[in-house]
């Protein structure tokens, strides 16, 4: 196997177009490198990207946050301007293995692979995510919902490199959150994750829901029926709603998700209620 260092994003675009699919980026490598070591892939290329300038970083771009693909689940999990605007991302990717893993492990890497437990899916897809792609024929965006195409399967061309990430921030009167369950409570990968944004009302009302999973199905997914059930009632109504909304989710797990897919439906409701509490809780207090 070949192992190429590019510098540049025009350097990464060319080998990619040298190389097409004989030709595999590496990020991190915390999913490439034990893929490979398990002799599951053997890529004739490898691209390190983890020297290109300018794909490490967190910006403000007229009101969207610009995340870079090499940006690390360290430094989601640390960054103020994420905390402030994206929480559940940050929670999200300090949920991702140990430190050691999230201090090499990339945003873009996470997508890429498209796993369908990866953590930090279900915390972009409540933030519309929308995805950077070059090649050498140019650029094109995609909202992360049409680039997620099965376990492991997404709409990136061999060709293409994934330069950045582009959310819709927080509102004023909203809170999200990210939960998962694993079989171990630290260093495990979801059995199933659960992100949550909520909008209110100056009434009182919840007039905006995004609820994503991951773990349910075959990708990570929003889940439109639980939205539904949610969008229109009052913060402050009985927590029963909540519970109604919990076995919505359930029953959107996936045959897909078998053999666990009992278990998953199981810990949905009480992992969406204490989700929901906690972000209705945060509203609250903050005099929505
Ligand atoms: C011990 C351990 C624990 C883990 N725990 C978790 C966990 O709890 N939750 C979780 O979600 N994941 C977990 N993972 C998986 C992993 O850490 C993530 O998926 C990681 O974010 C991948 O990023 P990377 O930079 O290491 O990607 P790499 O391994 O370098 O690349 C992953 C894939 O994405 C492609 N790729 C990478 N960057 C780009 C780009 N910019 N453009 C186009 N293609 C690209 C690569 O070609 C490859 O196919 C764990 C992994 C390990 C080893």
């Amino acid at each position: 196997m070949r192992f190429c260092r590019v510098r540049s994003v025009a350097e990464a675009v060319d080998e990619l177009s040298r190389w097409g699919t004989e030709g595999r980026i590496l990020a991190g490598g915390t999913d490439v490198m034990p893929q490979y070591l398990r002799g599951e892939q053997s890529p004739a290329v490898l691209i390190d990207i983890s020297g290109i300038d300018g794909l490490g970083g967190i910006s403000d771009v007229g009101g969207v946050t610009s995340i870079g693909a090499l940006v690390t689940m360290r430094r989601l999990a640390t960054a103020s301007l994420i905390a402030l605007r994206h929480p559940a991302l940050s929670q999200a990717a300090a949920a991702v293995g140990a430190w050691q893993t999230q201090t090499v492990a990339t945003l873009g890497g996470n997508i890429c692979t498209a796993a369908a437990t990866a953590d930090t899916l279900p915390a972009l897809l409540i933030a519309d995510a929308q995805l950077t792609l070059v090649s050498k024929s140019g650029r094109r965006r995609i909202g992360l919902e049409d680039f997620l195409a099965g376990s492991g399967a997404t709409a990136l061309r061999p060709t293409e490199l994934l330069r950045a990430v582009e959310l819709e921030p927080l509102g004023e009167r909203s809170s999200e959150g990210y939960l998962k369950v694993a079989r171990r409570s630290a260093m495990d990968l979801a059995v199933v994750g659960l992100a949550l944004r909520l909008d209110v009302a100056p009434s009182g009302v919840i007039d905006g829901v995004r609820i994503a999973m991951c773990g349910g199905d075959q990708s990570a997914h929003r889940v439109s029926a639980a939205e539904s059930a949610l969008l229109g009632t009052r913060l402050s109504d009985d927590p029963g709603a909540f519970g109604e909304v919990g076995a919505v989710l359930a029953d959107a797990v996936g045959s897909a998700a078998l053999p666990e897919a009992q278990y998953r439906r199981r810990v949905l409701p009480g992992l969406f209620d204490r989700l929901a509490r906690r972000c209705a809780g945060e509203i609250a207090g903050a005099g929505a």
